[in-house]
């Protein structure tokens, strides 16, 4: 699915979402899609000037195509907290944020231990100290730290929206916590700083993006349960 809205450009395909951000000289893509989405996924590249990728997180639903993209001349931005987790889910705990998600979790560490991206190496490593850093690439945008799904996991924030990766997630096509955390405490806190942001829009690494009156009751719930 393509959308093309006056804030949120996007692309949606078998529940993973790509968002790209217009730079003053090029334009960022937020993830790059997971098995299967290339050929769709170039067309709508070709609408942008995309020099730059980041990852909300090393995990292979989101840096599946970054070795392509990177020996097509795109440059990759990563948290430094995630440089071991690029082929090696295993190397970071992944915890259920809640008990429905114990089954699924045991699913979810034989699955991230067989599956594995192409090796890239990033351009960029980031740290916490680079939350301006995009504006020195020409885009009006802020990085936020978001750890908790991944120890490296950051978001971005430009023009009242939260691009947050699986900070959150609407993978259900409701608003809900993502399943799977390294630490449950560091989530929490991730939340809350979206809470505090307050951006009219989270726009998350899996479904639509969904309103933050939406979302809130949903976040306050869960802060407030577990
Ligand atoms: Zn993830």
């Amino acid at each position: 699915m393509l959308i093309k809205s006056g804030r949120i450009n996007l692309f949606f395909k078998s529940d993973v979402t790509l968002y790209i951000l217009k730079g003053k000289n090029s334009d960022l893509l937020i993830d790059t899609g997971f098995i299967g989405v290339w050929n769709e996924m170039e067309k709508w590249l070709n609408e942008y000037n995309v020099k730059h990728v980041l990852l909300t997180h090393a995990h292979v639903d989101h840096d599946w195509n970054a070795a392509r993209l990177q020996s097509m001349g795109v440059k990759i931005l990563l948290s430094s907290a995630d440089k071991d987790l690029r082929q090696n889910y295993l190397s970071q705990p992944v915890k259920p944020t809640a008990p429905r998600y114990r089954i699924r979790n045991l699913t979810q560490l034989a699955g991230g231990a067989l599956v594995k991206s192409k090796r890239y190496t990033p351009d960029i490593y980031l740290s916490d100290n680079d939350r301006d850093f995009l504006k020195s690439l020409g885009y009006d945008a802020e990085i936020i730290p978001l750890p908790g799904h991944t120890y490296g996991s950051i978001g971005v924030l430009s023009n009242g929206v939260l691009y947050c990766g699986d900070a959150f997630t609407m993978l259900w096509h409701k608003p809900d916590v993502t399943p799977h955390a390294v630490s449950i405490p560091h989530m929490k806190k991730s939340l809350q700083t979206i809470l505090e942001i307050n951006p009219q829009w989270l726009a998350c690494g899996h479904g639509l993006p969904v309103r933050m009156d939406k979302a809130r009751p949903v976040i306050e719930q869960y802060l407030k349960t577990f």
